[in-house]
């Protein structure tokens, strides 16, 4: 440790005391309520905690959550449980003291922020991937609950980015590198653009320190003749916004050294060719929030007369402001030398909210609770995220991150409104930010008035109208489709309540057929029944039978443990179809299940029934299955039900065999197409004119302009209505005609 033996310890009480009114006098300079007493007795508790300790730069610890909550309050702007918690940001964690400690001492709300910035004070990056996105995890989780754990990690990270240089190289490099990945995108994120713009050039300034101080040196050295270029170009501006009668701030904002390296390495340019090295800013002052919008339009039309606009660049962030709530109104126009110059255009409040983000909403009280609730409503989004156990942690690191920090594409609703996406987002996305009902039955999307798929990626600028079926649910591999957060969320949601529906179906089909039975239910039934079909409870029981993966019956509640003889029904009253089966297994041998067994129909009687599961008809591969009464139930071939049944009773099962037939059976087909003039009348005649297949039934709904059609007819077998499925597809408007199980 080093300590500069010229510096007495009575000079050291004196700086940090110094430093510490520093802190209370920026405090009581702002809006906040004044709550001085907290703040003082965190200051003390703090400095007496960490007494004695040095940081490695040789200062006293204590000068670092001093910094820590100095910017807590003047570059973010928090109060007093803010500010006590920055001081006491590292006593858990460096000290003896607990967490209980500073919840006896100042309160659940303080000791809960402190324990949270303790949990998160590791860095995000351990050895491996995994680690890291379990420590992300947690700065998100612990972000969930309170925001303000972040935005005093924002804090801390920043005070160490700024006192980065006492640390070795090795360390130097991976705290910038964790800086510039983590903490930069989330400041973005946050709105935080002050804080998020020094991050990003401390970053860079250690990672490249050469690089770092040429691009500076250049931007000295360009000073002088930016400053005379740009007095030239503000001049007769400056001119017309003073006749406006504004009050106004008209300045030259050069890039961060960070940003304009970037350009020159994406660019593949030298420091001379960036053009948009600086930006012109207007800022106003405007105390009536409803004359903001005119005015920034008012200013346009001055700057834009003075000088020729870049058709391409014109961003209105007024109408549609970005998701950190950034609100500008920026164009590029032709300087007086001929080069392309961004004048952004913006009122104090809104200069305010871009500089520091989040943190504005306390200077300015109005709408506090819209902002608070809009950042609680993506917290919660990243929550529920967080809370859905993700068996791999890289997925789950890459889908947060997509959200946090992807970029953003403005997509316009059939009404003209706006909606801002992440970029790579889907139909289906929208569809879920729009509503969970929209989303859950979307079945495609009209994208600039053409039908697309709900996979579709959207850009910047599309008008897009959702598409939806009342008919549609929502599928497992759409998790596939969906890159918002919102989205995944909701539709894993949607695929829960979904899997009740179908529980509690299956529980009512499940009771219903025990009553039609008169089986009187009790664990013995439940729980055989379950072992039967190698469920593992109950839930899952009912779901496989609301699934039609189980088709009840009365074999299912028989015993065969006693040689089948002992049948458990015989406990109760027979009563219509239970009747005593003693003969059914003898007489099952009947059947040979070596050989092929023929499916016939004579004189209207089958020797089979048609599985009601998957509804096989001739022509379609099916194997038979032999029940406990011996009747043969014939299956497709690829039925799910069958597959279960193959793996339970494979000795019942039948190669089966059409025979020639006379009958016709029953199907269904699902057609699904955008409505349009004339399209039934063309299905109509496709099944009768051209085919001549017989109509037994016809449900069509049209909703939204969506065309749904289920289609029962009576065909000799499956050839037919591939046939007919394939002729009704060729139908201007259909989308997919397909065959129902
Ligand atoms: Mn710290």
């Amino acid at each position: 440790m080093m300590q500069n033996n010229n510096i007495t310890p009575e000079m050291e009480d004196q700086m940090i005391n110094q430093a510490y009114q520093n802190l209370l006098n920026i405090y009581l300079s702002s809006n906040h309520r004044k709550k001085v007493e907290i703040i003082d007795k965190a200051f003390k508790f703090a400095r007496d905690a960490h007494k004695g300790i040095r940081r490695r730069s040789g200062e006293p610890y204590i000068m670092h959550p001093i910094a820590v909550a100095t910017i807590v309050i003047q570059e973010i702007g928090l109060g007093s449980t803010s500010i006590s918690a920055a001081l006491l940001h590292d006593v858990v964690e460096d000290t003896d003291y607990t967490v209980e400690d500073i919840e006896a001492q100042f309160g659940h709300k303080i000791a809960r922020i402190v324990d949270g910035l303790t949990k998160i004070s590791g860095g995000i990056f351990g050895d491996q991937a995994s680690l890291q996105a379990e420590n992300f995890r947690k700065l998100l989780l612990t972000m969930g609950e309170d925001v303000r754990v972040v935005l005093i990690k924002m804090a801390d990270r920043l005070h160490n980015m700024r006192t980065l240089q006492s640390m070795p190289a090795n360390k130097r490099y991976k705290i910038a590198g964790e800086t510039l990945y983590v903490y930069a995108p989330l400041a973005h994120r946050l709105g935080l653009y002050a804080i998020k713009t020094e991050l990003e050039d401390l970053s860079f300034k250690y990672n490249h320190p050469a690089e770092y101080q040429r691009i500076k040196e250049q931007i000295i050295a360009s000073e002088e003749s930016r400053n005379e270029l740009f007095a030239r170009f503000s001049a007769p501006i400056r001119e017309r916004l003073d006749n406006m009668g504004l009050v106004y701030e008209f300045n030259v904002r050069v890039k961060s050294c960070y940003s304009i390296w970037n350009k020159m390495q994406t660019k593949h340019i030298p420091f001379e060719e960036v053009y948009d090295l600086y930006a012109a800013r207007i800022i106003f002052e405007c105390d009536d929030e409803s004359a903001e919008k005119r005015i920034c339009w008012n200013i346009y039309n001055e700057v834009t007369e003075v000088y020729t606009k870049h058709p391409d660049r014109v961003r209105d962030w007024l109408t549609t402001p970005k998701v950190n709530k950034y609100r500008a109104l920026h164009v590029t126009v032709m300087g007086p030398d001929g080069n392309w110059v961004e004048v952004q255009i913006r009122s104090r409040k809104m200069d305010d909210t871009a500089e520091r983000g989040f943190a504005a909403h306390w200077k300015y009280k109005i709408g506090e609770g819209e902002e608070e609730e809009e950042l609680s409503r993506w917290l919660s989004t990243i929550t529920d995220i967080l809370k859905d156990p993700e068996p791999n942690a890289i997925d789950f690191l890459d889908t947060v991150k997509l959200n946090l920090f992807a970029s953003e594409i403005v997509v316009f609703t059939p009404r003209g409104e706006t909606i801002t996406l992440p970029k790579g987002a889907t139909i289906l996305d929208l569809a879920f930010t729009l509503h969970t009902d929209l989303g859950t039955h979307c079945i495609a999307g009209k994208v600039n008035h053409k039908l697309k798929p709900l996979s579709y990626k959207l850009a910047s600028g599309d008008q897009v109208e959702i598409i939806s079926s009342n008919s549609q649910k929502p599928k497992q591999e759409w998790d596939k489709f969906i890159v918002t957060a919102k989205g995944k969320s909701r539709l894993r949601s949607a695929l829960r309540h979904e899997r009740r529906l179908t529980i509690e179906k299956g529980e009512k089909e499940f009771m219903d057929f025990l009553a039609e039975h008169n089986i009187t239910l009790n664990n013995e039934v439940l729980s055989l029944a379950i072992s039967r079909q190698n469920a593992s409870n109950k839930e899952e029981l009912f779901r496989m039978i609301g699934n039609n993966e189980v088709i009840l019956n009365e074999d299912m509640f028989t015993h065969k443990e006693h040689g089948g003889r002992f049948n458990w029904l015989r406990r109760n009253p027979f009563k219509g179809k239970a009747e005593p089966k003693s003969t059914t297994h003898d007489s099952a041998t009947a059947i040979d299940t070596k050989s092929i067994y023929r499916l016939t129909t004579r004189d209207g009687k089958s020797n089979y029934e048609i599985a009601s599961c998957c509804h096989p008809i001739p022509g379609d591969d099916t194997v038979g299955f032999l029940t406990n009464s011996n009747k043969v139930i014939v299956h497709k071939m690829d039925c799910p039900t069958l597959a279960r049944l193959k793996a339970s009773h494979g000795s019942r099962l039948l190669q089966t065999q059409w025979e020639d037939h006379s009958d016709t059976f029953q199907a269904t087909i699902h057609i699904e197409g955008i409505d349009q003039k004339g399209i039934l009348q063309s299905i109509v005649n496709i099944i009768s004119t051209n085919m001549s297949i017989n109509m037994k039934q016809m449900n069509v709904t049209s909703d939204q302009g969506v065309f749904n059609c289920d289609l029962q007819v009576l065909v000799s077998d499956a050839k037919v209505v591939t046939n007919l499925c394939r002729e009704i597809k060729k139908v201007k408007g259909v989308n997919d005609a397909t065959r129902m199980n």
